[in-house]
């Protein structure tokens, strides 16, 4: 799965088409994001132009997708949640951790929570 590294003409890494799993910051949010992906999935919006190609991404794969809501009952103390999402390798060691959202929950209200993760095929998804 790791990227290839080839030698280039005067030695240098020849790095072209081996582009996958690198990321970029969006310049209109600053999320960290695929190089890949024309829109931003966080912000949504366009990084790139391409005529004549329809950008929107289509997932590879879409093996996870989870949908959850939280209703505080009508009485007691309000509540306050965070929102923690972990990725794990294959060895199950944690290589990202991250805090992406918190909040409160007064009687009565309620939080629905979705995460999604979807995967890319980067090099037959373009022309
Ligand atoms: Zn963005």
């Amino acid at each position: 799965m790791a990227g290839h590294s080839r030698t280039g003409f005067f030695g240098k890494p020849v790095v072209a088409k081996s582009t996958t799993g690198k990321t970029r910051v969006c310049p209109h949010c600053k999320t960290l994001i695929l190089e890949s992906a024309a829109i931003c999935p966080a912000c949504q919006k366009y990084l790139r132009f391409e005529s004549g190609i329809d950008i929107r991404p289509v997932p590879h794969l879409s093996p996870l997708k989870v949908a959850a809501t939280i209703q505080h009952p009508a009485t007691g103390e309000p509540w306050e949640y965070s929102v923690v999402f972990t990725v794990r390798n294959e060895k199950g060691e944690e290589i990202s951790r991250q805090v992406v959202g918190v909040g409160a929950l007064a009687p009565s209200e309620q939080r629905s929570f979705n995460l999604a993760v979807e995967v890319f095929c980067p090099t037959t998804g373009k022309k």
